[in-house]
């Protein structure tokens, strides 16, 4: 079992694994998406910023974008915001990486305009919501807290889509740690290879 487990969502690299780094300036970083969060959007919807759309051919994805009901503007100016970030994903055909707090259906019901490759990151909910996202054919990035949760490890046995795990903010994130967590919890010891495909997968933009 190799230690070098895919990061799926970061904001600081760690060069010791492949990792997705979530940044709003393009870096060196071989894997890169193009940050704009929710939180930090403008109070009114204007039309995206036009050093976004040229830029965005030179990332892997786009995000993390998405939608929060807790913070940011109002969730109908997060939602232009969101139809016109997918729009520009499908034009240049980048996956996208997506932040989502209290506006699932919200998300489902935009997302179904679109064909796009996505993923949810930080994801710690129930395995229902899990099972919702993955019949969507959505990819979920756990959240270091979801090894803990025994009933959604358990789904991870015969998982029914793709998923990996990530350190996102946290900078001292033990990634091989909490693999081998969900290794335990899950009885699926071909996890690390499964996650390790789904970044690959992923960030090929196929
Ligand atoms: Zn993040």
């Amino acid at each position: 079992m190799t230690d070098a487990y895919c990061d799926f969502h970061t904001h600081t690299l760690s060069g010791k694994c492949p990792e997705l780094l979530s940044t709003p300036v393009a870096t060196t970083a071989r894997y890169q998406s193009l940050e704009y969060h929710p939180w930090y959007l403008p109070e009114a919807f204007a039309p995206l910023p036009e050093d976004m759309t040229t830029a965005l051919p030179g990332f892997t994805a786009l995000g993390e974008i998405g939608l929060d009901r807790l913070r940011g503007p109002e969730l109908p100016v997060q939602m232009r915001y969101l139809e016109a970030l997918l729009a520009l994903a499908q034009d240049c055909r980048k996956p996208v990486v997506l932040h989502v707090v209290k506006a699932l259906p919200e998300l489902f019901s935009v997302l179904k305009r679109f064909r796009l490759r996505w993923m949810i990151h930080g994801f710690r909910g129930t395995p229902e919501t899990l099972d919702a996202i993955w019949q969507r054919g959505g990819v979920v990035s756990f959240h270091p807290e979801a090894v803990r949760q025994c009933r959604l490890m358990d789904k991870l046995k015969t998982p029914g889509g793709s998923f990996g795990f990530e350190s996102d903010a946290a900078v001292d994130a033990d990634l091989p740690s909490v693999i081998k967590s969900a290794v335990a919890r899950s009885g699926n010891r071909d996890l690390p290879q499964l996650v390790n495909a789904a970044f690959g997968e992923f960030t090929s933009g196929q």
